[in-house]
């Protein structure tokens, strides 16, 4: 396995395997790898001859206030996890080599970037969609796989896809969870051992949601939002937001929406966690 520390060898490297036909699938990620991470991994082994996974905590996309420096980090561990998985290079940058000094170019979304995460953290999309341009310019890739973890985001990236024409088919990998069921993060490990537990109060609530609105659709909106704040709040969760959003375009679901976004941010201690699920609406597909 290859690893590569400055964008302009790795960018070297993606345009020969381009030139002699190879496919390029890329996972962008920010490190600190765990089996949601491997899953992407996987799909992206049964999509490319080359598998680039990159490793970047992004700072442009973290406000002063969030936790940028604190972010866990193991380079080692994570490349034995892409190794393991088949990845056939990994991308390393130090922020320097990403970004000159005197940037003054952004990639910015002004809609869908508005609701959800986006309230709370109104830099973040504008950083992620920057520094995915620059991975997708560097790597050069035919498929790049993302998670539904980050529902927002994925759907985000979609658009700015279809926006900016690049040349890239955005594939979306399943929400991995813990055996407890706490979906699997990176910032999991901030959790102490009683936060963790407190957590599963999250994804009881998306359980709860994707059933209900599985057998009602949209009718049962009011009750899974009262039903996780509840949920949430009892079991010492600070809730950031619960919302179901039409999943097509993150406006409010109507009678005619044929899917729809749950999506639920709390904060448990200093530790904020995001999870979601998406719902066909019955008869409608
Ligand atoms: P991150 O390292 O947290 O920036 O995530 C990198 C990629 O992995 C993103 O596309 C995430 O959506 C995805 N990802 C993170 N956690 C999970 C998970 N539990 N299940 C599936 N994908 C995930």
């Amino acid at each position: 396995m290859k690893i590569f520390r400055q964008g302009a060898e790795l960018q070297k490297y993606a345009l020969e395997c381009k030139r002699s036909g190879k496919q390029i699938a890329l996972v962008p990620t920010m490190g600190f790898l765990h089996k949601g991470h491997a899953s992407l991994i996987d799909i992206a082994r049964q999509r490319g001859d080359e598998v680039i996974v990159s490793i970047f905590v992004n700072p442009t996309q973290f406000a002063p206030n969030e936790d940028l420096d604190k972010y866990p980090r193991d380079f080692e561990g994570d490349c034995k996890l892409c190794e393991a998985h088949g990845a056939t290079a990994v991308f390393a940058p130090a922020p320097e080599d990403m970004y000159a000094p005197d940037r003054s170019i952004w990639v910015d979304e002004t809609t869908l970037s508005k609701v959800l995460c986006g309230k709370s953290r109104p830099i973040h999309f504008r950083g992620v969609l920057t520094v995915v341009s620059k991975l997708f310019n560097l790597a050069q890739p035919d498929v790049a796989v993302f998670g539904k973890k980050d529902a927002q985001q994925a759907i985000i990236i979609k658009r700015m896809v279809r926006d900016l024409n690049f040349p890239v088919e955005i594939v979306l990998g399943d929400l991995i969870r813990d055996t407890d069921n706490v979906a699997m993060s990176s910032r999991n490990r901030y959790l102490s051992e009683d936060e963790r537990r407190r957590a599963r109060s999250i994804s009881e609530s998306v359980f709860y949601a994707e059933k209900e609105l599985k057998q009602r659709g949209v009718d049962a909106v009011g009750t899974v939002i009262q039903y996780a704040e509840q949920h949430i709040a009892e079991a010492g969760g600070i809730v950031d937001y619960v919302e179901v959003l039409d999943s097509s375009d993150l406006t409010e679901p109507t009678a005619e929406s044929s899917g729809v976004l749950f999506a639920v941010a709390a904060v448990f201690g200093t530790t904020r966690l995001i999870d979601n699920c998406f719902v066909d609406m019955p008869g409608k597909n």
